[in-house]
């Protein structure tokens, strides 16, 4: 999201110290879930429940379809119609709505917290334990520090973003139209501000300019030509992370539209009425005054996350690393390759390590060479005793970049819903294969050498992604680098996300929406 500055924190699953609890015989293992959007929930979806005793914990009792978010901020899909309750979606589970606060890995307790309004005072806390563990708690909204963010813009992450932003729209309609405002101020209020240019900040704007054209022009004819409608983004290109004939093709329709794109602009600070603006080329700093704005700029770890990563000695990153199957972390791995603290890796340990790592990642080999780092892999294949003769070192900040850039190509899958969903459901398979056969213990073992994974490693399937840019147009980027764009591309977009809903009764009402909009138009009353 947001031009994917920020990696995938969502997406990323791991069952933590997962196999180390082995108790053959004593009932079902306790397997844990924290979080029921994408990822939880396509993995509770697929979980034999006969063969674990399963527990949900998540502050939302509810699964959000959130490629539909945008829609409900215009009213063009209802937030109800994009929200499926857990407890009909899964009746053999228990679910808690609370939020997990604390990840004691070591004892295997969570430390939970009553996320609900109504509660038992002095009763908001209480643990679970578990066998295994999968984390599922996807990311927040991310504001990089920037002051004035969350007092004065919206988020579209959640639902009640989504709500909010929804009633905020209609809001600064009628405020305009009051009148003893003066001409400034009614122009204020109708200006539209979206920080991002990312898929989310993209589609609102395209959401925007419909709700703004299609319905709220004839219905609000004194001030309909005070709208502006700006994004404001910080790379060359809004939607960089598409094919550049969708990003054009975008750029080219709001220039159309009248909707400004301020690109290689930076937001410094957002005041109560306007945001800060730098632009890069010139280092001119100029205020966009705004009605409404909404900050989409990319995600960030939850607090509990990174809580976690400081205790595993994931310390310096931002998303919770795991290797192919879902679990641990090559980092780590790393950091303990200097045996002797050198602060350099002297030829044996790094031989030791990279074998290791090479087990575990098989890519590892073939991404070094490509990346002419062939001098890495050949040391490998030294003899300690040739190596003491060279007396090769290798400083620890050379090695870890150019790990930090396997890790990066390697192992990060962008932050959506595909990935989620497809991570949850293979590790619901690993989960429901495990008890079957006799099974060896492989966690921390196997990195040690012994045993081999039962389980192919996971393997993301990108089934393209959809750019919806507004007034029936929509991008699309298709399998086999297969572009679209245009009408029958939205229509493609309606029939694929009708199809994805989880449920009927959610598909049934998002038809219904889409109906209702087509034949009335969208409401708008806050
Ligand atoms: P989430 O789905 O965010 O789920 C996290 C869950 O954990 C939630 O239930 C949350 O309540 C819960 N939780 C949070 N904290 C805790 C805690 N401490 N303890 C327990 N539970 C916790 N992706 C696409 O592929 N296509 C799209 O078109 C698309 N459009 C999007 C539009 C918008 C507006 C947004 C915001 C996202 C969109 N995405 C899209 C991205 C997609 O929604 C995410 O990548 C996906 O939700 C990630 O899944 P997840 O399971 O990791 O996290
Ligand atoms: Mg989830
Ligand atoms: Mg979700
Ligand atoms: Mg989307
Ligand atoms: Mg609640």
């Amino acid at each position: 999201l947001g031009g994917l500055v920020l990696v995938a924190v969502d997406g990323d699953l791991i069952p933590v110290q997962a196999f180390t609890s082995t108790d053959p015989g004593e009932g079902k293992k306790k397997l844990v879930v924290l979080g029921t959007g994408w990822g939880g929930m396509s993995f509770l979806k697929q979980i034999d429940t006969r063969q674990y005793d399963v527990k949900i914990i998540s502050p939302r009792n509810y699964f959000v379809f959130t490629p539909l978010l945008p829609s409900v901020t215009n009213g063009t899909v209802e937030a109800r119609s994009i929200a499926e309750p857990v407890r009909r979606m899964l009746s053999s589970v228990d679910f808690y709505e609370s939020e997990c606060v604390n990840i004691d890995a070591v004892n295997k307790k969570l430390l939970c917290r009553d996320a609900s309004n109504v509660r038992v005072k002095g009763k908001e806390d209480f643990e679970v334990d578990y066998d295994y563990l999968i984390v599922a708690v996807g990311a927040m909204s991310n504001t990089f520090g920037t002051e004035g963010v969350k007092e004065y813009c919206h988020f579209l992450k959640e639902l009640e973003d989504a709500e909010k932003i929804r009633e905020s729209v209609v809001d600064c309609f009628e405020t305009a139209c009051l009148p003893h405002l003066s001409d400034e101020e009614r122009k204020r209020m109708l200006s539209f501000v979206i920080v991002g240019g990312g898929p989310t900040g993209v589609e609102f704007a395209a959401e925007l300019y419909d709700l703004v054209s299609e319905d709220l022009a004839s219905l609000y004819p004194s001030v309909k030509d005070l709208v502006t409608v700006t994004v404001i983004q910080s790379g060359d290109h809004i939607l960089n992370t598409f094919d550049h004939r969708i990003s054009k093709f975008a750029e080219e329709k709001f220039q159309r539209d009248g909707v400004t794109v301020k690109t290689n602009c930076r937001v410094l600070k957002v005041n109560e009425k306007d945001v800060l603006v730098k632009e890069k080329a010139t280092g001119q700093e100029v205020h966009v005054p705004f009605g409404m704005a909404v900050w989409s700029t990319g995600i960030g770890t939850r607090p509990v996350l990174t809580k976690f990563m400081k205790t595993i000695g994931q310390t310096d990153r931002r998303v919770l690393a795991t290797d192919e199957w879902l679990r641990d972390d090559i980092a780590y791995l790393f950091e303990k390759a200097d045996i002797d603290k050198s602060g350099t890796l002297e030829i044996e340990e790094f031989q030791r390590t990279m074998e290791k790592a090479r087990e575990r990642y098989p890519q590892l080999e073939v991404y070094l060479q490509r990346q002419k780092f062939r001098h890495v892999v050949d040391m490998v294949k030294i003899s300690p005793g040739d190596a003491k003769e060279k007396a090769m070192h290798l400083n620890v900040d050379e090695f870890k970049k150019s790990l930090a850039q396997v890790d990066k190509q390697l192992k990060l899958f962008p932050a959506t819903a595909q990935v989620a969903a497809q991570q949850g459901a293979y590790l619901a398979a690993c989960f429901n294969a495990l008890p079957k056969k006799d099974y060896k213990p492989e966690g921390p073992e196997r990195i040690r050498g012994e045993g081999r994974h039962r389980f192919r490693q996971f393997q993301y399937r990108h089934m393209g992604q959809f750019a919806p840019l507004g007034s029936e147009q929509c991008g699309a980027e298709l399998p086999g680098d297969w572009v679209s764009i245009g009408r029958s591309t939205q229509w493609l977009w309606y029939s694929v996300y009708a199809s994805k809903q989880v449920s009927w009764r959610t598909r049934a009402l998002v038809l219904f929406d889409w109906t209702k909009r087509l034949f009335f138009g969208r409401d708008s009353s806050r």
